[in-house]
C-alpha cells in the first residue's frame, strides 16, 4: 500500500519525537495512576468511589497507545534466526489462549505436517500473530468464538498461514481502511495493531492480506519466509 509507505517514511523523521515525548510521559502517568489508586482506597468519598475506576480505565488505554506507538515507531532491531513454525504457534497459543477463553473463543491450531523452519525474529513474529489473533478474538465477541490456524500453502521460499474467525468481519470500506493509522471501529482500540504486523512482517520479507464478509468473518493470509536449506 501507498499511503503506508508513504506514512513509515515521514514517522522516521517526525517520529523520532514524538516517540521520545510519547516515553517520556508514560512517567508522569504512572504517578498519577499510583496516586488515584491511593486516593481511591478505603474511601468514602462517593464522587472519587464512582470515577476512579473511569479515570484509571482512561490512562489504562493511553497507555496502551503509548505502548503500541513506541512498538510501531520503535521496535527492537530483528534478531533473525531459523525457527520451528509449529514451535513459535504453540508458544503464541499458550500467551493468547486465556484471553481468547475471556472472550469464549476458542483456538485451534492444526499443525503442519511437514516441519517448517521459518526465518525472522521470533518475538516480532509471535507480536503480529497475537495482534492477528486478538483482532479475530474481538471480532468474535457476543457469540462463541471460533479461531482456526492452519497451512494454506508453501512455496520453496513461503509458507501461508490462514488465521480465520466466525466473527461480524468487514465491509468492503473496512478492509480498505484497515491498516491505516488509529483506524478502528472499537471503543478501546488503538487503531495501530494491524500497522505493528505490517511493519514487523514486512521488515523479514513476508506478507499479510486479508479476505473478509460482513456478519460471515475474516480471513487472515499470512506468509513467513521459510529457510532454505
Ligand atoms: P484495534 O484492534 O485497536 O482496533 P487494529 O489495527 O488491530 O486496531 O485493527 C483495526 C481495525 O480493523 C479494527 O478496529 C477492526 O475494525 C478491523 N479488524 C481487524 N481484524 C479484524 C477481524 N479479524 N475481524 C473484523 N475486523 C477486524
Ligand atoms: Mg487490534
Amino acid at each position: 500500500r501507498l499511503e503506508e509507505t508513504a506514512y513509515l517514511d515521514k514517522l522516521s523523521v517526525v517520529g523520532q519525537m514524538a516517540a521520545a515525548i510519547a516515553h517520556e510521559v508514560r512517567n508522569p502517568m504512572t504517578t498519577v495512576r499510583g496516586l488515584i489508586q491511593f486516593l481511591a482506597k478505603d474511601t468514602e468519598d462517593k464522587k472519587l468511589k464512582e470515577f476512579s475506576p473511569l479515570i484509571l480505565d482512561e490512562l489504562d488505554r493511553t497507555n496502551k497507545i503509548i505502548t503500541d506507538f513506541l512498538m510501531l515507531v520503535r521496535p527492537s532491531a530483528p534478531e533473525l534466526t531459523v525457527l520451528s513454525l509449529n514451535e513459535v504457534i504453540n508458544d503464541t497459543l499458550a500467551l493468547i489462549t486465556p484471553y481468547g477463553a475471556l472472550h469464549s473463543a476458542s483456538i485451534q491450531y492444526k499443525e503442519t505436517k511437514r516441519p517448517y523452519q521459518i526465518v525472522g525474529d521470533s518475538q516480532h513474529i509471535k507480536q503480529c500473530l497475537i495482534n492477528i489473533i486478538k483482532n479475530a478474538i474481538e471480532a468474535t465477541e457476543g457469540k462463541e468464538g471460533m479461531i482456526d490456524i492452519y497451512k494454506h500453502s508453501s512455496s520453496k521460499n513461503s509458507v501461508t498461514l490462514v488465521i480465520e474467525d466466525n466473527g461480524k468481519g468487514m465491509t468492503e470500506e473496512e478492509l480498505q481502511n484497515i491498516g491505516l493509522p488509529f483506524y478502528t471501529t472499537k471503543t478501546k482500540g488503538t487503531g495501530l495493531g494491524t500497522m505493528i504486523i505490517n511493519r514487523l512482517i514486512r521488515e523479514i520479507g513476508g506478507s499479510v492480506q486479508y479476505e473478509s464478509k460482513p456478519l460471515e468473518g475474516t480471513r487472515v493470509l499470512l506468509t513467513l519466509p521459510v529457510s532454505s536449506p
